[in-house]
Parts: C-alpha cells; sequence; structure tokens
C-alpha cells in the first residue's frame, strides 16, 4: 500500500534507470538504485501489477555502486547511470539488448560484448532549452526527469565545457540585451533553444532557435562570433509551434558557413544545422566498421541501399568504389548534404543516387537506377520500421539486411517480423554511443534464408 515501508534487494535495472525488485509477489521499481543494492523503500504508487517506490536507505550498497561525478545527477534527467561503475553499464546495455530480442522478439540469437568507448566529453552536439526563471531572467539547462524544468548547471561531464560556456554567455547577452526566453506555458518570449555542433578540429556550428526573428538577434550573434572564435556560423531556426518539437520549418544562416564539415571513417562530411549526425563520432566509426564487415566484397561491387541515411554517411562509409549506392532520406537539407558528402568523398556520380522521400520508396528509386538492392542497410529512429517499408523491403529480396537500430525493442520486433518472412538474423552487437544514459545502439545483420 501506499507509504508502506519494504525492504527489498534490487535485481535488475530497466533502460528508464529504474532498479527493479520483488515485494509481497510483486515488482517493485525504484529508481537510483543498483543490481545487487539491499534497501529499505518507501511505496509512492501501488498499481495492479507492479509499484514504484523510493529509496530510503541503502542496507547493503551493491559492488557496482560509484560516487556520481556530476554535481547535479540526482536532478538532471540527462544520465541514468552516474551511480554504477561503466563497466557494470555496459553489461546492462547488452542485458538491454539480448533481452528485448528474446522478450519481444523471441529471438535466441548470439549478442556480443557492449563495444565501447570513452565515456566523457563524448558529445559533439548538444540542444540545450531556454527558460525565464521566476524573475523572467534567460536560463538554460537539461530537463529534470520527467519533465520540462530546467536544471542549470557549469558543467555537464558528457560534454567539452564550451558547449555550456557559450550557453551562459548566450543568455547572459540575452538577458543584457533584453531579449527574452520562450515560456513554454504562455508561448510567450524569445529564444527556445540553442542547438551546437562541434566537429573534431573544435570548431562550432550554431543553431538559435526562436519563437520570431528580431533585429537584436544579430546584436546577440555577433557579440557570440566577438567572445567565440571557435565558432565559424550561427544559424537562425524559426518556431513558432506550440508544442515541444524543437526545430521549425524555416532555417537560415545569420553569419558564417552554412554547415559544418567533420571526417568519420577517414570520409569528410558537410553538416547543415537540421541534418541527423551520430553525437558520439568515435563511437560512429566502430559501429559503421561492424556493419562494412557483413557486406561481402565483390570485385565487381553490390548494389546497396542505405534507407534512413541522413547525410549519407553510413552509405559513403562502408560502399567500396564499384558498389552503387542508393540512400534515401526524410530530410531535405541532409539529402543536400548528402549529395555533396558523395561529391567531396570522390564518389563517381554514374554510382550515387540520394533520394528525398520517405524509406518505403528506397526499393524503387534503387531499382529504377542501379536495379534490384543485395544489401539494404535500415537505420531508422526510434520507432522502428513502418509495416510498407519492411513490404518493401521483403519484396525485394536481398541478400542481407543490415539493421542499424537506436531502439532494442523496436528492433527486436522488426527481427521478428524479417525472421517470419524469410530471413535469419544471425548476431547483435551492442554499441555503446551513450554512455551514462539509458540508450544503447546495436546492429543485427539478418540473412536470407535460400
Ligand atoms: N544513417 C544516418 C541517420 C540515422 S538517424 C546516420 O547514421 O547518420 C535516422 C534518420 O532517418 C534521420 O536522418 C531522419 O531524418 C530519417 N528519417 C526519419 N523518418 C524517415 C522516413 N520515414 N523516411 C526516411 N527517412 C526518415
Amino acid at each position: 500500500m501506499k507509504n508502506d515501508i519494504i525492504q527489498l534487494e534490487i535485481t535488475d535495472i530497466t533502460p528508464e534507470g529504474f532498479g527493479v525488485g520483488r515485494s509481497g509477489g510483486k515488482v517493485v521499481f525504484v529508481p537510483d538504485t543498483a543490481i545487487g543494492d539491499f534497501i529499505e523503500a518507501k511505496i509512492l504508487k501501488e498499481l495492479k501489477n507492479h509499484s514504484f517506490a523510493k529509496a530510503e536507505s541503502i542496507i547493503t550498497p551493491s559492488a557496482d555502486r560509484v560516487a556520481s561525478d556530476c554535481e547535479v545527477s540526482a536532478k538532471c534527467g540527462g544520465c541514468v547511470f552516474r551511480h554504477i561503475s561503466y563497466n557494470a553499464e555496459q553489461k546492462l546495455k547488452k542485458s538491454f539488448v539480448s533481452g528485448a530480442l528474446s522478450r519481444i522478439g523471441g529471438l535466441e540469437i548470439p549478442v556480443g560484448e557492449t563495444v565501447f568507448g570513452f565515456e566523457h566529453e563524448y558529445r559533439n552536439k548538444v540542444q540545450y532549452p531556454f527558460a525565464p526563471d521566476a524573475n523572467g531572467k534567460c536560463i538554460f539547462g537539461y530537463y529534470a526527469r520527467r519533465s520540462h524544468r530546467i536544471v542549470e548547471h557549469k558543467k555537464c561531464p558528457l560534454q567539452d565545457k564550451i558547449f555550456t560556456d557559450i550557453a551562459a554567455f548566450c543568455a547572459e547577452t540575452a538577458n543584457r540585451l533584453g531579449i527574452k526566453a520562450y515560456d513554454e506555458a504562455g508561448g510567450k518570449g524569445i529564444l527556445r533553444h540553442l542547438v551546437m555542433r562541434k566537429n573534431r578540429r573544435g570548431e562550432l556550428l550554431l543553431c538559435l532557435v526562436v519563437a520570431e526573428n528580431t533585429k537584436t538577434l544579430e546584436k546577440l550573434a555577433s557579440a557570440v562570433k566577438e567572445r567565440f572564435f571557435e565558432v565559424i556560423g550561427i544559424h537562425i531556426n524559426i518556431n513558432k509551434r506550440r508544442d515541444n518539437v524543437i526545430f521549425g520549418e524555416k532555417t537560415f544562416c545569420l553569419f558564417g558557413k552554412e554547415t559544418l564539415t567533420d571526417t568519420l571513417c577517414g570520409k569528410s562530411f558537410e553538416l547543415s544545422p537540421r541534418a541527423f549526425y551520430q553525437v558520439n563520432a568515435e563511437m560512429a566509426e566502430k559501429l559503421y566498421n561492424k556493419a562494412a564487415s557483413y557486406i561481402p566484397k565483390k570485385e565487381e561491387g553490390s548494389v546497396i541501399l542505405d534507407l534512413y541515411c541522413g547525410a549519407g554517411t553510413i552509405g559513403l562509409c562502408v560502399a567500396g568504389g564499384n558498389d552503387k549506392l542508393c540512400g534515401v532520406e526524410i530530410i531535405e537539407d541532409a539529402v543536400v548534404n548528402a549529395r555533396k558528402n558523395a561529391k567531396l568523398n570522390q564518389r563517381s556520380e554514374e554510382n550515387t543516387l540520394f533520394v528525398c522521400g520517405d524509406a518505403s520508396v528506397g526499393v524503387k528509386k534503387c531499382r529504377e537506377c542501379f536495379g534490384n538492392p543485395e544489401i539494404i542497410i535500415v537505420d531508422p529512429p526510434r520507432k522502428g520500421l513502418d509495416i510498407e517499408v519492411i513490404n518493401t523491403v521483403v519484396s525485394a529480396s536481398p541478400e542481407r539486411v543490415i539493421y542499424i537500430s537506436c531502439d532494442p525493442a523496436t528492433l527486436a520486433r522488426d527481427c521478428a517480423e524479417l525472421e517470419k518472412r524469410g530471413y535469419k538474423a544471425q548476431e547483435a552487437t551492442p554499441f555503446d554511443l551513450f554512455p551514462r544514459t539509458g540508450h544503447v545502439e546495436s546492429v543485427v545483420c539478418l540473412v536470407r534464408r535460400d
């Protein structure tokens, strides 16, 4: 019952960061706990099959526990694993992937150890929301868990300090210039988000998302560029929507460069503010190399279809000179980047096609230009593949489907569907692109049963 005090052992953790234990035959979820903790907890909410509780005291701590190295980790919604060792986190992430594949997909396939890299300052992209504080002053930070309340901070261990310094300078300058932060509840104010991306050379491209364009934004931008020589361009995106989607439709360059160029797997990529790009470049290289290892090398080349291709990164990293590459992506700016990136990396025009459209048109476009795809790479957003996309993939009957996923649950669901329709999932490998958070990326190779 609510407010009851219970004792329990934590035996598992969910990707949302809830410790899982059992009491009175019921599953109990307790945040901020670790596997092996024996705790005293207070029931906060009791439902039919499970309860939520809060740890009141830790009677015996788990061997996985470490002290948090972030001042705001107890409040901030960004990380969920700052209280356990990074090694324990890697084991958990492997279990998220194997657990989803077996429970949701009914698939018993080998799952490799989590491939990992640096757990600090790995992010190359930061999106800070701005909001007014109680006095109307502009503040920034990350949202608290399951809320839109801003948790202010001076340093975030996931990213280079320059991101926080630039945001702090923007907020300060906005306050000085009288530019108001956007208030979500009232729909009033100007500054909504600051989106920043940094390349390996340390250059930054900024995008200020604003509810409306005003002249004073130019003053803000020029103050930022004066203060931070690393900033090579500032863009404005106008978002008048009342929901919590970050970007609006219109983006323009206020000063400096249109795109930021970064390198991945020895190739160069130009990126617009709106183009998707993996936030952890070091780990993205490892992930793409794994995907490349699943493509059989044929002297005459293969026809490769890269669905959900973003700025063309995966296809351009994995395709050989003789391969024919067709990429499909829904965001137009990203497709423009992909076409430019093909040229930048000396791909022949006859062998390369990037199309703007829904993933379900990919097979048709690829056939029109290069013939039936032999390899299909899919890298969808968290919701996974729509059934129309699965239908077109299956209709093409490629030798292999290489599935890159950021959500083990939809990966498992889609792999199970592909298994029903003539494919065999061979193996899965988790990649920790987002250390200290609950997210895990994985790649599965599916082979056609002949
Ligand atoms: N493969 C790329 C991007 C992966 S993220 C990389 O590794 O960098 C997923 C991409 O799918 C995003 O670029 C997003 O804009 C795109 N996308 C989302 N829905 C889509 C759809 N219905 N059809 C095609 N692309 C879509």
